[in-house]
């Protein structure tokens, strides 16, 4: 059942018209069995006062682009809704005309475009207007009979309207129906979702509440009565090597994605039905998921012997059956039509789960949320009767709808790490810290592989914990990244320890070993995890090693650490010869005096600085181009190296060091 959330306290502080609709549009948004991802739209009418000093009649309508869950005052468009209602009207009204008409009517022209339903929300005449897409409406009206049984349900509490896309049509047709309809506390729109409205912010909540909890109430009752097999069994299918498979399939046909998967016990019941070839082809629950997850998912039953090549043949059938689909229904408009790529967004494989495919982590993420949703709903219809879902023609008008590929576009943005996953060593603190947060902000997977977690958390890195010096823990780290994202792009090669300085003939066979350990061995783990990896990639990657300016030029007492980075630094050199061919370019830079780090604290850059009779400032920017250094310097300049400016190089060693005399 859906809960009823309005607390009679908390929306006291919300006073006016405007407060209160942001109040009630964020308890409908905080419940994903109602909206989902953007979807759902919100309406109140007020008035104003204009600048003749004159009062007018405003429409608050959600902005595109602003989420029901989070949306605040400025999401949502002040619109004079006289010159609205006027629309009615017209006998046709294209889509760029009316938004052109939504945007030209606005009170403020820096206002979020309204959403491609504000005109129905305009031609109700009631103050506030809430739309969902709640699943349990969903649930009947995707039946063959939705109509008949609706109309049982709910008698004259609702107006029923039949499915027409968003737009100027179904604004039209949804006021023709209320206008007779008298006391009326909604619409069902069939197939698509469903209205509310009321005097008050409350009184409209409330009725799309009980409306869906009339239809979860059916569904209860029905699923009672009939108890369904599940079967929830996981096979013996491998997670990470499964979803590198598919994503370097994807990659190879030139469709870059980040991969996501869903393993949960809905997920599994729904993927091991032996009809799920049948019922997942019907289409999805609401239109507007399309754009998000292609008309219908791709099914995937196999072995792990036979799985690229089944995988293969099945994303050739996709693509086949995707053409036909745009060459039969892009001939019924008037505009010229460009196909959109023909790739999956939801695989559905008995025994492992749901895989969806994004552009980006955030895509992926999106696309299963929907179909989690999507699921519920197709086993709940299911049981009801049968899921039945929209003719392909009005699916493909709402994934070719310009007004809906523009939501896209919004949302596209160009940097050269997008989607990619990229595994720092040691990114807790210092120089790792800085790369996984540079990283973080160019809408990338970034993990970071540490023994110990972050002092402060950033939401944008995951933390893996692992153990450099230990290989199983490196390598479960790696398949951890690959079951979360099907690939890896780029690592970097960070973690390390500075021993205690000692001269050698003072050395200790411990500190020596511990050196060798996380320093060298831990090295080593990474990179052959990495270049395993990174060679299952199609697009090839790049390994970038953090060595150090000890390499070509060695300090005194600092054999365990100096040592170990030469020796790396060979290791480097060597993976660069072996990995070319894969396109994996292995770059080396060679860090120095990075104050920032946890090696340098205060007191033995005061001991050093002495040492050199320099004061601490003086002594920072001891380098030729008299600048101190940063681990945010050492980020960028790893940043830049795998940005695609240097694709055509590997096997360097850059010195990050302001200029060191003894190295140039
Ligand atoms: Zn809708």
């Amino acid at each position: 059942m859906v809960k009823n959330r309005w607390d009679e306290n908390q929306s006291l502080v919300f006073q006016d018209v405007l407060s209160q609709r942001v109040y009630s549009s964020r308890l409908l948004g905080s419940d994903p069995s109602l909206v989902l991802h953007g979807g759902g739209n919100t309406s109140a009418k007020s008035t104003r006062i204009n600048l003749h000093g004159n009062k007018e009649d405003i429409l608050y309508i959600k902005g595109s682009g602003w989420d029901l869950s989070t949306i605040e005052a400025p999401g949502f468009a002040a619109v004079r809704l006289d010159p609205l209602k006027k629309a009615r009207d017209l006998s046709t009204l294209s889509d760029p005309d009316m938004v052109n008409l939504l945007r030209t009517e606005l009170t403020d022209f820096t206002m979020p475009t309204p959403s491609v339903e504000a005109l129905l929300h305009a031609f109700i005449p009631e103050i506030f207007v809430d739309h969902t897409h709640a699943d349990a409406v969903l649930t009947l009206t995707n039946q063959p009979n939705g109509e008949e049984i609706i109309k049982t349900l709910y008698e004259t509490r609702i107006g029923i309207v039949p499915y027409v896309m968003p737009g100027f049509a179904l604004a039209k047709l949804c006021a023709e129906i209320y206008d007779k309809s008298p006391g009326i506390e909604g619409l069902i729109l069939l197939k698509h979702g469903v209205f509310s409205f009321g005097k008050t912010a409350k009184e409209s909540y409330e009725r799309m509440i009980n409306l869906v909890n009339r239809a979860e109430t059916f569904i209860d009752d029905v699923k009672t009565k009939t108890k369904s097999q599940a079967h929830r069994s996981k096979s013996k299918l491998g997670t990470s090597s499964s979803l590198s498979s598919i994503y370097a399939e994807l990659s190879r046909r030139g469709f870059q994605s980040v991969l996501h998967l869903e393993d949960d016990d809905q997920t599994l019941e729904f993927v091991n039905r032996s009809d799920v070839s049948e019922i997942s082809q019907r289409g999805p629950v609401t239109p507007d998921h399309v754009i998000r997850t292609k008309r219908i998912p791709l099914v995937l039953k196999t072995t792990q012997d036979s799985f690229d090549i089944e995988f293969s043949k099945k994303l050739d059938e996709y693509r086949d059956a995707y053409q036909v689909y745009f060459n039969a229904h892009s001939t019924q408009t008037d505009l010229p039509l460009t196909m959109l790529d023909p790739f999956p967004r939801l695989i559905l494989i008995p025994g492992l789960g749901l895989v969806t495919v994004g552009k980006t982590k955030k895509e992926a993420t999106i696309a299963a949320d929907i179909y989690q949703r999507s699921m519920g709903v197709i086993l709940n219809a299911e049981i009801i009767g049968k899921y039945d879902a929209l003719p392909q023609q009005d699916i493909f008008d709402v994934e070719y709808w310009v007004l809906e590929q523009a939501k896209l576009n919004k949302a596209k943005s160009s940097t050269p790490f997008l989607g990619k996953t990229i595994l720092v060593t040691g990114g807790s603190r210092g120089i790792g810290k800085a790369v996984c947060q540079s990283y973080a902000a160019h809408s990338t997977q970034v993990f970071n592989l540490d023994l110990q977690p972050p002092n402060q958390n950033n939401s944008q890195v995951h933390y893996i914990e692992a153990d450099v010096s230990d290989e199983v823990s490196i390598s479960n780290a790696f398949d951890e990244a690959v079951k979360r994202t099907g690939k890896i792009d780029i690592v970097i090669i960070n973690a390390g320890i500075f021993p205690e300085s000692q001269s050698i003939k003072d050395l200790s066979s411990e500190l020596w070993q511990k050196s060798l350990n996380i320093n060298l061995n831990g090295a080593f783990y990474t990179a052959r995890a990495a270049a395993k990896w990174l060679s299952q990639n199609p697009r090839g990657g790049d390994i970038i090693f953090v060595a150090s300016k000890n390499v070509p030029a060695p300090g005194k007492k600092a054999a365990a650490y100096s040592v170990m980075k030469a020796a790396q630094t060979q290791l480097a050199r060597v993976l660069a010869l072996e990995s070319g061919s894969n396109k994996i370019r292995v770059n080396i830079v060679h860090p120095n005096m990075i104050f920032d780090t946890d090696i340098w604290s205060d007191e033995i850059i005061v001991e050093r600085a002495k040492a050199y009779q320099m004061t601490p400032e003086a002594y920072k920017k001891n380098n030729c181009l008299n600048l101190p250094l940063s681990s945010q310097d050492v980020a960028d300049v790893i940043l830049a190296l795998t940005s695609g400016a240097f694709s055509k190089s590997t096997g360097l060693q850059i010195p990050i060091d302001g200029g060191n005399e003894r190295v140039i």
